[in-house]
């Protein structure tokens, strides 16, 4: 079935049901690669969000105590369900994010790859045991879900971030509500509906759409037990705050910065070919995205001439199209936010080497801006301090790498940070020394795997567990201990 033609106003999914919003409210949801109408998201009402608790509390009675490798199971089914619709699933991102196609691709084979990290639950919830810790008395610890979980995702990743949080909290026992973006809310019905397919249990997964109230509704409803949160800094920090204010756990990942320092001895077709694709690929939109390049002695002019060549060669357009490297903004409000960080560049005296606004896309219909780089770039230029999440890439010109690592760690963020070179020495002081999460040699975008953490910290992560691998088990699990003697 397809959602895009047979649903003009989105539905919520309560108890298994595609139940209408109560709220009147609602927004429209864009192509951004045209501006042509593809759906209306409802921007529901508190109530509607209550009502998916109380259904989700009470799924949770069962679910809880279904066996682990039952629900494993369903899991498989799911993985293999994706797997079949792989396309499809594609082609709807790309259409309502604006990504390209082949982005898109690689989007929903994270996803998948999270559901298959979470069918391993059998394993993952084991707890573990001492039998003698006297004499004739043994100590054990046992894991359990915590209950109600509600998940609030940006619009980025329609797919794999939502994918961080509810295949694993449903592994481990938990039930879920899904606030995805109201501005890609689209994708996120189909993965309902192919969860029910694999044998769901209703009630287990539940989908609210909306904006603000539904947010705050998840941070106070008492039965929703922990909130995971990813999107923008402030909304991060709010969240945090108010969800630890109503006694909940909660991990909220926030927005970034990411510099790549390119070293004198990097290999430069690797370092090109790879800052391309972090920078501009998904349109910058990205939280591991590269924002700066710290340039390091004399191979900057080279670098740079390098960076503006292959920027004039990119394909710009609509993500459906085949060899479109840069697709859409996701919002013309986005796009002016954009343009407006350009003339702010400017004013700031940095040098605009590549400018974005001429290509002949930023005239057309949809939300383009083509690839735009600052050269010169200093630490006091609002250019190089906020997340400016687009595709313009400012460059900042430094003598070695101790000044680039300090440079790099003077900012508020620390989500990703990328280092070229063929020095496993320089590889040893990057990682000692730099303010990062994730880390990256020789690549672009170091984003980890579903079975590793998603490590960012500083103002790009607040909570202490952060999502994936071992904690986001431990995140939605809950441990007890029994001491016994027979
Ligand atoms: P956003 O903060 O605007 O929205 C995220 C979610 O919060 C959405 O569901 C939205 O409805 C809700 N929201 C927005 N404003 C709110 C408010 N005032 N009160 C309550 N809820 C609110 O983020 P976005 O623009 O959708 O996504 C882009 C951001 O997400 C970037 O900053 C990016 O770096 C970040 N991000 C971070 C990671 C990570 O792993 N650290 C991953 C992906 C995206």
């Amino acid at each position: 079935m397809s959602v895009l033609t047979e649903t003009k106003i989105l539905k919520n999914f309560i108890g298994g049901e595609w139940v209408a919003s109560s709220s009147e409210k609602m927004e429209a949801v864009p192509n951004p690669a045209t501006g042509e109408l593809l759906a209306y998201v409802p921007i529901s009402s508190r109530e509607d969000l209550d009502r998916a608790a109380a259904v989700a509390k009470e799924a949770y009675r069962s679910w809880k105590n279904t066996a682990v490798p039952k629900r494993a199971r369903i899991l498989f089914r799911y993985q293999q369900l994706l797997v079949e619709h792989w396309d499809e699933l594609a082609r709807l991102i790309t259409v309502e994010n604006g990504k390209s196609f082949a982005e898109a691709y690689g989007e929903v084979q994270r996803g998948i790859e999270c559901v298959e990290f979470a069918a391993g639950a059998p394993t993952l919830m084991m707890g573990n045991q001492l039998p003698d810790i006297a004499t004739g008395i043994e100590s054990g610890m046992y894991r359990y879900p915590i209950g109600v979980v509600g998940g609030i995702t940006p619009f980025n990743f329609p797919m794999m971030v939502p994918c961080w949080m509810f295949p694993l909290a449903i592994a481990c026992g938990n039930t879920f509500i899904l606030k995805p973006s109201e501005r890609t809310p689209i994708l996120a019905n189909r993965l309902a509906e192919l969860f029910k397919e694999a044998g769901l249990p209703d009630g287990v997964l539940n989908i609210v759409h909306g904006a603000h109230d539904v947010v705050n509704g998840i941070l106070e409803n008492q039965d929703i037990k922990a909130v995971s949160f990813v999107g923008s800094q402030p909304v991060a920090e709010y969240v945090y705050k108010t969800a630890a204010a109503n006694g909940k756990r909660v991990q909220a990942l926030a927005g970034a910065k990411n510099h790549s320092i390119v070293l004198p001895d990097a290999d430069l077709d690797i370092a090109v070919t790879n800052i391309m694709g972090a920078a501009f690929g998904s349109a910058g939109e990205r939280c591991m995205a590269c924002a700066v390049v710290v340039a390091v002695g004399d191979i900057a002019d080279e670098l740079v001439a390098r960076l503006v060549k292959e920027a004039e060669e990119m394909k710009i357009g609509n993500g459906l199209e085949e060899g479109v490297f840069l697709g859409p903004v996701i919002r013309d409000s986005h796009k002016e936010r954009t343009v407006k960080y350009i003339e702010i560049g400017e004013t700031e005296g940095a040098l605009l080497i590549r400018d974005g606004r001429k290509d002949a896309a930023a005239s057309g219909e949809g939300y383009f801006v083509g690839p735009t780089i600052f050269d010169k770039v200093t630490t006091d230029m609002k250019i190089w301090q906020d997340e400016i999440f687009a595709p313009v890439l400012s460059i900042v010109r430094v003598e070695n790498l101790t000044e680039a690592i300090e440079l790099t760690n003077q900012s508020e963020f620390a989500n990703g940070a990328c280092l070229f070179t063929d020095s496993a020495k320089a590889v040893r002081q990057f990682r000692e020394d730099i303010d990062a999460g994730m880390l990256g040699v020789n690549m672009g975008v170091p984003a980890p795997m579903a079975f590793f953490p998603f490590s960012g910290y500083k103002k790009s992560f607040y909570g202490d567990l952060h999502a994936n691998g071992r904690d986001g088990v431990e995140f939605y699990t809950r441990k007890k201990m029994l001491t016994a003697r027979y």
